[in-house]
């Protein structure tokens, strides 16, 4: 079994010193950590802004160049790209039509910020409508979402099909057994991949690893470093010590798609 952390909403106004606070035990574990990170925030957006006023301008992630310099440092962590400004006027930014480069012109950013090729699109709130699927093909890159993978998203091509009835039987027989667990392998629709993800606070989560251990598959948790609490850590050391016990290989997110 892969064992993938997943942390969302990096950005302009986060430090180094944020990062340190939540992970550095994890990375002496020599545990990798995925950041989603945020290309040009704007802090009109429901995400950690440090209190910055609520305007329309985009704060680019290479203007931090303490942050920058931090995670060039530290190996253990992998960039993914998070949305291009995570803003949320007129619904989830990647939900509707969204301009076929715009998931490129956020890679782009985040490349030239890190010095390093970024692979992985997280989708702000999990959400992807088809538009937006076409944007990151279109940038090369694979996605983790939620659950919803499969299922809410339609194009007319044979591996999209397949994985529409794949996961209907899937999630029609699970609901059935009582209870609906992310899908353990990865999906490959052709132009990308997908991995589908737990959140920390899933009341499911525990069990979801026990189902992945089962099926040999891959298990991605999600965390948010800016709204950590001493509790929500506990519950992710536990995860970790029972994902030790279970003999998971825990990996940077690249290595679901490799
Ligand atoms: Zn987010």
């Amino acid at each position: 079994m892969k064992f993938v952390i997943r942390d969302d909403d990096l950005n302009y106004f986060s430090k180094p010193a944020d990062i340190e606070r939540w992970y550095a035990d994890i990375f002496s574990k020599n545990i990798p950590v995925g950041f989603s990170t945020i290309p040009f925030v704007k802090p009109v957006s429901d995400v950690y802004t440090a209190g910055a006023v609520a305007e329309e301008k985009e704060y680019p992630i290479h203007e931090n160049e303490e942050l920058i310099a931090y995670v060039k440092g530290n190996p253990l962590i992998e960039i993914l790209q998070h949305g291009t400004t995570h803003e949320t006027s007129g619904g989830y930014e990647y939900a509707h039509d969204v301009p076929i480069d715009e998931a490129k012109r956020g890679r782009d950013e985040l490349e030239r910020a890190f010095g390093h090729p970024v692979s992985i699109f997280v989708p702000p709130h999990d959400w992807i409508g088809t538009s937006g699927v076409y944007a990151v093909e279109a940038a090369g890159m694979d996605i983790i979402r939620g659950r919803g993978a499969g299922l809410r998203n339609w194009i007319l091509r044979p591996r999209f099909i397949l994985n529409f009835f794949r996961m209907l039987v899937f999630k029609s027989w699970h609901f059935l057994c009582g209870n609906v667990p992310a899908y353990p392998y990865v999906l490959n629709f052709g132009a990308h991949k997908e991995a589908t993800s737990y959140r920390l606070e899933d009341p499911d989560v525990f069990d979801g690893l026990a189902y992945v251990h089962k099926k040999k598959g891959v298990f991605v948790v999600v965390t948010h470093l800016h709204f950590f609490t001493d509790e929500k850590k506990e519950q992710l050391m536990r995860l970790i010590r029972k994902g030790q016990e279970y003999g998971a290989e825990f990996v940077a997110p690249s290595k679901l798609f490799a």
